[in-house]
């Protein structure tokens, strides 16, 4: 076990400053190509990280990944957040899914799609969300799978399920289990390959004006092989759960590293803007937005990398994790917001990548949870423990 610090230890620091010199010098410039569609950059820049050994750092070593221990993981993570391809150029996106291939797939599966994954040649995907129900309860999805003989038969909608129109398979979330059973035991993950007849993408949604990433599912009579099931039959929100908890901390650690990015660019504006016969740094209405932005980075980074210990020692961390989501997405969206605020007219343009930012720091609000839930579940843990006539002792986590 990794002993836990603030400041990154000094035995990650070579690695950490390798993968951060790798996304400043190769990745930064082609961003606004990417954004523009060369998708074929990335497929570039995958093999030059594996040439340079910075691919799939945080995978395990038995399923071909670098194998860094999860504590040392999460302060490189803040650094690969800087960019938002970085995740893919370093073939880091596939790591949940991966595990949990590893963990719970048939033999099968896993011979058939865990080294492709691992090795960035196949792309996964996750399909919980449905356009005709409130998700955030997802006891009330609806696309359903019944066993036939040897197959399941899987129907229903989905959408948001992202990079669907570039993966070789769905893992997909579906009721299995017959009305009576208790909802938290009566849905499966189920693996469906995407040539599988029956299952049609039939929109690419624009997302704030952006394509190509997110989209609309529909399954019709879809069969796959009764083996397709990840783990045992109703344990899909058991698997989901496992799913979270570490992703959120390495999803909000890339958060922070964004954060670093525009607070990075919002300083050196602020200092080297002149307006009013001096610089914008000397103005208290900018210097406040510096020190908020400070202030919220800070917290969120040791409320998080404090999560991250209490994950580290096997505790699943429930209001932890909930609340970091929450602080990370509104601290990401701020400091964001407040370093196109500096910029001017100029913050909004292709010039700097704070829009696309921006966009993606929207959406972070929303996805893994929308903050109201992540909120009510936190609060009725905290107020549960009063119920039960004991406090909650922060010096004990
Ligand atoms: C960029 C992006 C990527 C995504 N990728 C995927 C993916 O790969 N796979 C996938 O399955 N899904 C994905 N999603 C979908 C995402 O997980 C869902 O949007 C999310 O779970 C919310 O579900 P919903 O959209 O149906 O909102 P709803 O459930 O309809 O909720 C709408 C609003 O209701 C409010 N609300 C809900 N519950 C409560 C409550 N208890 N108290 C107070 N207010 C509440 C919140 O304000 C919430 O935003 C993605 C979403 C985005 C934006």
């Amino acid at each position: 076990m990794t002993t836990f610090t603030f400041a990154v230890p000094d035995h990650v620091k070579p690695i950490r400053t390798k993968v951060r010199d790798f996304i400043e010098q190769r990745i930064y410039p082609v961003e606004n190509e990417i954004d523009a569609g060369r998708r074929e950059i990335i497929g570039e820049l995958m093999q030059e990280a594996k040439k340079q050994n910075l691919w799939a750092l945080g995978h395990p070593k038995e399923i071909g990944g670098g194998g860094l221990p999860f504590l040392d993981y999460v302060y490189v993570n803040e650094v690969i957040g800087r960019s938002e391809y970085a995740t893919v150029a370093l073939g880091t996106h596939s790591l949940q899914d991966s595990i949990m291939l590893n963990l719970y797939a048939s033999d099968e599966w896993r011979e058939r799609y865990l080294k492709p994954l691992v090795e960035g040649e196949i792309f996964p995907s996750f399909a919980m969300t449905e356009p005709d129900v409130a998700s955030s309860d997802p006891t009330q999805l609806q696309t359903r799978a019944e066993l036939d003989g040897n197959e399941w038969v899987i129907n229903g909608r989905k959408w948001f399920t992202s990079g669907a129109s570039v993966a070789a398979y769905t893992t997909v979330m579906v009721r299995t289990e017959p009305p009576e059973t208790p909802d938290h035991m009566a849905f499966s993950m189920i693996v469906v390959p995407t040539d599988t007849p029956g299952y049609t993408i039939v929109r690419d949604t624009p997302v704030m004006g952006h394509h190509g990433a997110h989209c609309e599912v529909v399954y019709d009579n879809v069969r796959v092989p009764k083996d397709n099931l990840l783990g045992p039959r109703g344990h899909g929100f058991v698997i989901a759960q496992e799913r979270l908890g570490p992703g959120r901390i390495f999803h909000v650690m890339r958060w922070l590293g964004q954060a670093q990015r525009a607070f990075d660019l919002m300083c050196d504006r602020a200092n080297n803007r002149v307006a009013f016969g001096e610089p914008l740094a000397n103005k208290q209405l900018i210097q406040k937005m510096v020190f908020d932005s400070y202030a919220e980075i800070q917290a969120c980074r040791l409320m998080t990398l404090h999560a991250a210990s209490i994950i580290d020692r096997g505790d699943q961390a429930r209001v932890e994790i909930g609340s970091i989501k929450v602080v990370a997405a509104s601290m990401l969206h701020n400091v964001i917001d407040r370093a196109i605020q500096v910029h001017g007219a100029k913050g909004l343009t292709d010039d700097l990548p704070l829009q696309r930012m921006y966009r993606a720091a929207r959406a972070g609000r929303i996805y893994d949870g929308p903050d109201e839930v992540h909120i009510w579940s936190v609060a009725r843990r905290l107020l549960g423990v009063y119920r039960k006539g004991e406090s909650w002792d922060f010096g004990s986590r």
